[in-house]
């Protein structure tokens, strides 16, 4: 089963693929988190891709279309995967299609998790992260050790781009550049809306609803 989670920054996007991987048994592709890999690296790609991420804009599509590329004829994708955050653009969507075109394979759900902007600067400010992709909150999501990572034991940290400046601009660029894929995915029938206040368990829940039903 392919399936694309979409939504707005701080929508859970990252908190439900984590627990639709355990039950799925397909991995979970983050482009964030392979891009914050890169950074961390030192690599070319991150170095390039750090000033855009630090200043709340979309790296070029380019540069995450090849990371998708690459990453979704591994072997561990052969029975489906989950997209968090890619695609964030038309430009990517398509380059998508083409893709799995390609590969005699297509999209089966767009899940979109719906948000208002109001519920999302307190999550992102209070969100705290760990390397292996799993996040955190300061209130509503705690790990059970405080600054440790419930799945890997690794040490949390707070994104340099989950600051308000870079929120408020990731926002922006959300509304413009990634919701109308919505509308894309409308046309094609894919799109799954699913509430994303509530609980993590009911919005799992919905998802699964959506996916399996
Ligand atoms: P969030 O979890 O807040 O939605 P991500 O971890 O998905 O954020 O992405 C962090 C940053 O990485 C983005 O603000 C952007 O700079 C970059 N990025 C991630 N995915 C993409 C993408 N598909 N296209 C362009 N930039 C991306
Ligand atoms: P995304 O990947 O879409 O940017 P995350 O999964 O990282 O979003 O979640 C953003 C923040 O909101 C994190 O701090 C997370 O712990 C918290 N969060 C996730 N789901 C919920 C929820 N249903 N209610 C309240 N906070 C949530
Ligand atoms: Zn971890």
């Amino acid at each position: 089963m392919n399936l694309i989670l979409l939504g707005p920054p701080g929508a859970g996007k990252g908190t439900q693929a984590k627990k639709m991987v355990e039950k799925l048994g397909i991995p979970q592709i983050s482009t964030g988190d392979i891009l914050r890999a890169a950074v961390k690296e030192g690599t070319a790609m991150g170095i390039e891709a750090k000033k855009y991420m630090d200043a709340g804009k979309l790296v070029p599509d380019e540069v995450v279309i090849g990371i998708i590329r690459d990453r979704i004829k591994e072997a561990d994708c052969a029975k489906g995967f989950i997209l968090d955050g890619f695609p964030r653009t038309v430009a990517q969507a398509e380059a998508l299609d083409e893709m799995l075109k390609g590969m005699g394979q297509d999209i089966d759900h767009v899940i979109s998790i719906e948000v208002p902007d109001s519920a999302l600067l307190e999550r992102l400010t209070g969100r705290r992260m760990c390397s292996c992709g799993a996040s955190y909150h300061i209130m509503f999501n705690k790990p059970k050790q405080e600054g440790i990572c419930d799945l890997c034991g690794g040490k949390l940290y707070h994104r340099d781009d989950d600051k308000e400046e870079a929120i408020t601009e990731r926002l922006v660029n959300y509304h413009r550049q990634t919701a109308p894929l919505i509308d894309f995915y409308t046309k094609k029938g894919k799109v799954r809306p699913i509430p994303g206040t509530g609980s993590v368990d009911d919005i799992f829940a919905a998802i699964m609803d959506a996916v399996e039903g």
